[in-house]
């Protein structure tokens, strides 16, 4: 029987009575004990020990919202959000190019401009990508993936016919930036094979497990799955037979696949404890850092964003997720992408089976009004939500950049959302993926009026994460009987709640074994 036995710190159970213990047992891939270490020593047979020596023990966190693979690519390729301005952004690209035949891509990723300094903010320029390198096709994508600048071979390698609405021009020149369905476009031209897409996917799952990541909820990004020959999927699907997927994951199918998916009958759930099907992911805008999510604001560049999927076709989809119980995750950052989805949502609950509550979700929420936040308490829609947005909410940061300083205080409503009862999940959106990187800002929020506290904080990466992806019996605390996956870090954040990135990953455990060892 296999057991392992943590004593001698704090176990913070994360039950409803937010039991504090001593100690905790795994047996068999649960929790068996949790209590203090003489009842839970009794409860062993044959345990490996480990003593925690004040170590704090918490669930295992669950990212909420993710894209796994590009948390993947992003560790095989060059991550330009490791560059401090355009120079090293652009030195890095010519490293990558040094060691890449002529020819292949050139990929970059999540650079973020608006952390370079004063005067260096605009978007990477096709003339800087030529520099990088005329005898590669080279992309920058951007930190939100929604949109990305590629060199001019780079242009000539990606097919942009019925998206040219979105490849950006001037003067009748493209400028060598793309945005939205253009950027899927460049993503599937530049898509690695099965073998890296499975050598991917062994990187994110370390990183998950090395951010003490337990379980994740990986969403479709806007790239159509065939246009890249389902090798995620594969990848996917060939670590769950080959029972390589130490990492609890729950997919939430693309858009386009609404109608099909339905067709199955699948509803929600469907799956078993290592990959599971959450539903149907449907975009409605696009992002504030592309200028492209739909707000009541103006952008300082002009114009209100776009709405990716009209009101229109979100209704269809909805309907086809509806017809068999599925759950829905829907992409809405600005204000009135926010008010639109949940109109449709608020439609499409008449559709579901009267006992189903399928704890619709809006992604990301934001730019949600008041209004929009009592609507979703009232509907029992879930804010999908992500903290480490704030890094973005700082002054002359990019919400003030992009839509001015009297955003700052009204984005990223974490506090208002918990307060007006509407269920709250935290995730990355893998920028970067980080529980603890992200949490800080939720509980140190510049705007001391949507500041959450640490147990809030840990209870919307744990708890509300697993009730967003209906988990909540099997995961999200430390009972006995749930999924033995934990973390036990070096300092306890309950009391730490000040310098919570300085917390260590020590050790992760899943399924009552031990996945990462930073000892
Ligand atoms: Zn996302």
């Amino acid at each position: 029987m296999s057991e392992l036995l943590l004593r001698g710190g704090t176990v913070h159970a994360l039950d409803d009575d937010r039991t504090t213990a001593e100690a905790v047992l795994f047996r068999e891939g649960r929790v068996a004990a949790v209590g203090d270490a003489g009842t839970v020593e009794a409860e062993s047979t044959d345990a490996e020990v480990i003593d925690l020596d004040g170590r704090t023990v918490l669930p295992g966190f669950n990212d909420a919202h993710t894209h796994v693979f590009s948390v993947g690519i992003g560790l095989l390729e060059t991550d330009l959000s490791a560059a401090d301005d355009r120079e090293e952004a652009l030195a890095l690209l010519a490293d990558n190019a040094a060691s890449t035949p002529a020819g292949e891509w050139v990929l970059g990723f999540s650079y973020d401009e608006s952390s370079w300094p004063a005067g260096e903010r605009d978007y990477l320029t096709k003339a800087e990508l030529d520099s990088v390198s005329e005898d590669h096709p080279v992309v920058a994508v951007r930190v939100d993936g929604h949109s990305a600048t590629l060199n001019s071979r780079g242009l000539d390698a990606v097919d942009f016919s019925g998206v040219e609405h979105d490849v950006r021009e001037e003067h009748g020149e493209p400028t060598g930036r793309v945005v939205e369905d253009a950027t899927g476009r460049v993503r599937a031209a530049s898509y690695p094979d099965v073998p890296k897409a499975s050598e991917a996917l062994d990187a994110a799952i370390d990183r998950y497990h090395e951010l003490g990541v337990t379980s994740i909820q990986t969403v479709a990004g806007l790239t159509r799955v065939r246009d890249h020959g389902y090798v995620q999927q594969e990848a996917l699907f060939a670590h769950w037979r080959d029972d390589d997927l130490d990492l609890r994951t729950t997919f939430y199918v693309p858009q386009w696949q609404a109608e099909s998916l339905s067709d199955l009958e699948f509803a929600s759930g469907f799956g078993d404890d290592w990959l599971r099907l959450g539903g149907l992911k449907t975009f409605s805008d696009g992002s504030i850092g592309s200028e492209t999510a739909k707000t009541h604001r103006e952008f300082a560049g002009g114009g209100f964003g776009e709405m990716v999927n009209d009101r229109e076709q979100l209704r269809e989809w909805f309907a086809h997720a509806a017809r068999t119980n599925q759950q829905i995750a829907t992409h809405a950052i600005g204000g009135e992408a926010i008010d639109i989805v949940i109109d449709e949502y608020e439609r499409a609950l008449s559709e579901y089976d009267d006992e189903f509550d399928p704890r619709l979700r809006v992604e990301h929420a934001e730019l949600a009004t008041d209004e929009a936040i009592e609507r979703m308490a009232d509907a029992g829609i879930v804010a999908s939500m992500q903290p480490n947005f704030l890094q973005w909410n700082g002054e002359d940061g990019l919400y003030e950049n992009r839509l001015g300083a009297d955003v700052r205080p009204e984005n990223n409503r974490y506090r208002d959302v918990l307060d007006a009862g509407v269920p709250l999940a935290f995730g990355s959106d893998k920028m970067p993926p980080g529980p603890l990187y992200g949490m800080q800002f939720a509980v140190e929020s510049p705007h001391e009026s949507q500041r959450v506290g640490v147990d809030e904080a840990l209870a919307a990466y744990t708890r509300g994460a697993a009730y967003a992806e209906f988990q909540e019996d099997e995961k999200g605390t430390l009972e006995p009987g749930r999924f033995g996956d934990a973390v036990v870090l070096d300092a306890d954040p309950y009391e730490n709640a000040d310098a919570f990135d300085e917390i260590g990953v020590e050790l992760t455990i899943v399924d009552g074994e031990i996945a990462y060892d930073a000892r």
